[in-house]
């Protein structure tokens, strides 16, 4: 089976791992602190700094927390992305909706955002955040986006998991340039892997600080911010209801190595899917379309079918040794979202596009040969 995804893993990573388990600290060691310089410095972050996590559901929910997300608040995020995007808003107790995407990015649309948030000040129910999602690995377009942030006042997470390494606008995703945090995501699937794993970018000194402080129980010893002094060297006070949502030194370590090749990761990634767009041309699929204002990390290659066909194509993709997946099941249609009121319609661009969706395999790894099996499989599954 050809995989939608798999990690590298190389020699050197391999490497960077055990010298860790034969150091002194194996949890909160010296690779964590140069994990998050070396990737906020290969984002181009500007102040504040990266808080790497257990993972980035962690991330989107501390996220919401530092914002001050809480009961009576209403987030907004997209409708086509993995659960997790919705599920920190309810972690807090506030309400999430969805606006939906745009038919050519499969991105949380900027004219969608605007025409509901037009709607939501006439009804006095602003969203306090809404977390924009870059699908795929393209980014949304955050320039609308943060514009409208300033008109309407609301706050800007963008869900980069899919995204580490793309541009956008003359920048890289993570620069926090059009937002208040970035979240990245390092699961195996994704482009960089840190086994589990997730980091925050915040350029606001404040937020990366109480970012930092609801990683680790709200615990400090810093001195500017403790009640008491001269307790002794065992003091450390609470000052925020923080969580245990630590990385390990071992797994910032496979990061920090893999951050190394992380240009390699996406350059390959990149060439794939132009090759795909070449293979696929003449064939009666969708190829996902890029916007002007960047560039795609390619976290994924999605392409979408006749939707009366989908099912067939994708079982006898899966019949012929093709692991390919689809993203993503709108997360309102979920039979949790389903019970708290939500009903099939609410986002109509993303309902279609995932009636026809397929995720083509995508990863660092495959083969020029691999690719050409998996095009083949493909004029075959739509014969
Ligand atoms: C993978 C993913 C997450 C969650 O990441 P974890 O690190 O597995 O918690 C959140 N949002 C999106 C869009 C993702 O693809």
């Amino acid at each position: 089976m050809i995989p939608y995804g798999r990690q590298s893993i190389s020699e050197e990573d391999i490497a960077a791992v055990e010298a860790v388990l034969r150091s002194e600290w194996i949890t909160q060691g010296p690779a964590i602190g140069a994990f998050e310089r070396g990737l906020a410095a290969y984002c181009g972050l500007q102040g504040g700094g990266g808080v790497a996590v257990a993972n980035a559901t962690a991330a989107l929910h501390i996220a919401m927390l530092a914002l001050g997300v809480a009961p009576g608040d209403v987030v907004w995020t997209s409708p086509n992305t993995f659960i997790a995007s919705a599920n920190c808003a309810l972690y807090c107790g506030a309400e999430v909706d969805f606006v939906d995407t745009d038919p050519d990015t499969y991105n949380l649309c900027a004219r969608k955002l605007a025409e509901k948030l037009e709607q939501a000040s006439a009804a006095g129910r602003l969203p306090k955040v809404v977390i924009p999602v870059h699908f795929a690995g393209q980014s949304c377009d955050m320039r609308a986006i943060a514009a409208l942030a300033q008109q309407y006042g609301f706050r800007v997470v963008e869900d980069a998991s899919h995204a580490v390494g793309a541009e956008y606008d003359g920048g890289k995703v993570g620069d926090c340039r059009f937002s208040d945090i970035a979240i990245f995501s390092f699961h195996p699937v994704k482009i960089l892997t840190t086994a589990e794993g997730g980091m925050l970018m915040a350029r606001d000194p404040a937020l990366y600080r109480r970012l930092q402080l609801l990683r680790s129980h709200g615990m400090t010893r810093e001195a500017g911010e403790l009640e008491k002094h001269d307790e002794g060297g065992w003091y450390y006070e609470q000052i925020d209801l923080g969580y245990n949502y630590r990385i390990t030194d071992l797994q910032a370590a496979l990061g920090l190595s893999q951050l190394g090749r992380l240009d390699l990761f996406l350059e390959r990634r990149r060439a794939l899917a132009a090759r795909y767009d070449t293979l696929l041309a003449e064939l009666p699929v969708i190829r996902p379309r890029q916007a002007a204002y960047g560039v795609s990390a390619f976290h994924l290659y999605p392409i979408q079918v006749d939707p009366a066909r989908r099912r067939a194509v994708f079982d006898s993709l899966r019949s012929q040794g093709i692991g390919v997946n689809v993203h993503y099941i709108p997360v309102y249609t979920q039979p949790y979202y389903r019970k708290l009121g939500f009903r099939a319609g609410l986002c109509p661009n993303a309902e279609q596009y995932y009636a026809g969706a397929i995720s083509l395999p995508m990863f660092y790894g495959m083969t020029e040969a691999e690719q050409d099996e998996v095009v083949a499989a493909v004029r075959k599954a739509l014969a």
